[in-house]
């Protein structure tokens, strides 16, 4: 008998997007059960190759068929230091979900659907954090010499101070902002991944005698030199990409339009839809246009829209993208959850200017008509504006959500440390070591915007390099 995938349990749209409740509930045991048994144990498992640490795929998951979640989750940890985050957030289909053999199966007893990887792994890690599993110190070595300044709290940051701390090393991260986590702190809503899932990390890194330090911007505050002189001996960067593109259209700069940055920093870390019991407030609007087709973009909108309803405002949220839904980046989950909850989709639309009432206020966009022509070095067909094809958008707070870019902060005043045209920083991709000798870099500030998985696959290989002394 052909097993179809197992759906995990989630909140109905309209009673999830009345607050920041998380939507995905997970597997309940027999659900993950269930699915784990959907895995054909491969000779040539695929799922291994697709993801980006290759974690033992095939092993966990026969692990939890035997309901060895202990198992399971020291498997998964030998390669993934957060797999409750990674459970929740990895974009599965574009990685392990997709070299997953049963997409291409012609077996009649299994279902063509890939195996819901990461809701096994989401199970898995949650046993983790409930029963408190702590993977085991080595100090096997001496490594008493090194003292390690990581830079950035970010997902990269975190991984390597583990890392580190497990051997023995004594360990400092430098935070520029008040709370630790980056992105999956200030940027991902709690809806996707809630705050105790990243504190529960967080807490084990301190236990394992890791020390935070936070409203630290090196470069600024401290320049890289004086953690040197400090006593530091290796330094690590995770400084992600936190500063946000722009379109470069007229009007970008009228009032109630933010950057998604903006906009989610202010409602994740400032918890800007409790104004006034909390300092920092957030604009919402009536019409609301978000520009952009990634995660971000998601995020932001299904923010908005969770604002207007607990405002009493009827929701009204567009998605506005240059290219069709087949080319957005953003995961399929969100995409699906986003148009569950209501948000509009508006495809191959290219923002033209915005324009103002008399006081400043944006009040709409002046938009082109696209097609899709020819690939660009994306790989992905180029949108192509339609000259002539102009029309208005009415819209009261506009989102701009078109991507991220590296902070130039510490490389303008570090100028030994070499840079790209796009100022990422340059590493030797088998180190991650940078021009400057002992200091390492990992996460989106090496190769620009990336996953969460991909930035602590670079801080894991960095922390290896690092223990050379
Ligand atoms: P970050 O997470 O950006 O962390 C960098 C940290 O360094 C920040 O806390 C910053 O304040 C700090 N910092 C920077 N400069 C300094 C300095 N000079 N001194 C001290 N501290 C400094 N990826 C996924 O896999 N799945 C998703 O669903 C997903 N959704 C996303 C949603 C949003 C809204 C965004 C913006 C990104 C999303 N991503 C997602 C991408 C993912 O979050 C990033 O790839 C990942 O966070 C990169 O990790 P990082 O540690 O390199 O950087
Ligand atoms: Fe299981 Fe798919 Fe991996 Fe095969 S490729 S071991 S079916 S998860």
């Amino acid at each position: 008998m052909r097993r179809e995938p197992v759906k995990a349990g989630e909140l109905a749209a309209d009673i999830r997007t009345q607050s920041f409740d998380e939507v995905v509930a997970g597997y309940s045991e027999s659900q993950a059960l269930l699915e784990a048994g959907r895995c054909l144990q491969c000779k040539n498992p695929t799922c291994i190759q697709g993801c980006p640490v290759n974690i033992d795929i095939k092993e966990f998951i026969f692990q939890v068929t035997r309901k060895d979640y202990r198992g399971a989750y020291f498997t998964i940890r030998k390669t993934n230091n957060f797999p409750s985050i990674c459970g929740r957030v990895c974009p599965a289909e574009y990685q392990c979900r997709k070299a997953c053999v049963l997409n291409k199966s012609k077996l009649a007893y299994a279902s063509h659907d890939a195996i819901n990887i990461h809701f096994l792994e989401r199970f898995v890690g949650d046993y983790g954090r409930r029963n408190n599993l702590k993977v085991p110190e080595e100090k096997d070595a001496d490594f008493s010499k090194i003292k390690a300044a990581v830079v950035g709290s970010g997902p990269a940051g975190l991984c390597c101070a583990g890392e580190l701390a497990r051997k023995g090393i004594k360990v400092v991260i430098f935070e520029s902002l008040q709370a630790y986590g980056g992105v999956l702190r200030y940027g991902i809503p709690d809806f996707r991944l809630p705050d105790e899932v990243l504190d529960y990390e967080i807490n084990c890194l301190k236990e394992l005698g890791v020390e935070f330090r936070n409203n630290v911007v090196v470069g600024k505050s401290i320049l890289l030199d004086e953690l040197f002189q400090q006593g530091f001996n290796k330094v690590f960067l995770g400084l992600g990409a936190g500063v946000p593109s722009f379109l470069g259209i007229k009007g970008e700069n009228l009032c109630n339009i933010y950057s998604a940055n903006e906009f989610l920093t202010r409602i994740n870390l400032m918890s800007a839809y409790k104004f006034p019991e909390y300092h920092t407030p957030v604009n919402i609007g009536e019409h609301v246009l978000v520009i952009g087709g990634g995660n971000t973009a998601m995020d932001a909108a299904r923010s908005a829209l969770r604002l207007q309803k607990m405002s009493g405002i009827k929701p009204d949220v567009s998605i506005i993208y240059r290219r069709t839904e087949t080319e957005m980046p953003a995961r399929r989950l969100e995409i699906e959850h986003a148009r569950e909850e209501g948000i509009e989709f508006k495809f191959l639309i290219q923002p033209k200017e915005f324009y103002s009432d008399e006081k400043g206020l944006v009040r709409g966009l002046n938009a082109l008509s696209c097609k899709l022509g020819e690939p660009d070095s994306s790989g992905r067909k180029k949108p192509v504006a339609q000259e002539g094809s102009d029309f208005i958008l009415p819209c009261d707070l506009a989102i701009i959500a078109v991507g991220l870019q590296a902070n130039r902060v510490l490389s303008s005043v570090t100028p030994e440390l070499k840079t790209d045209k796009y100022k990422d920083i340059i590493v030797d991709p088998g180190r991650m070591e940078t021009s400057i000798r002992n200091v390492f870099a990992g996460g989106d500030i090496v190769g620009g915007e990336g996953t969460v998985i991909e930035a602590m696959g670079m801080a894991k290989k960095a922390s290896r390099a690092m223990l050379q002394i």
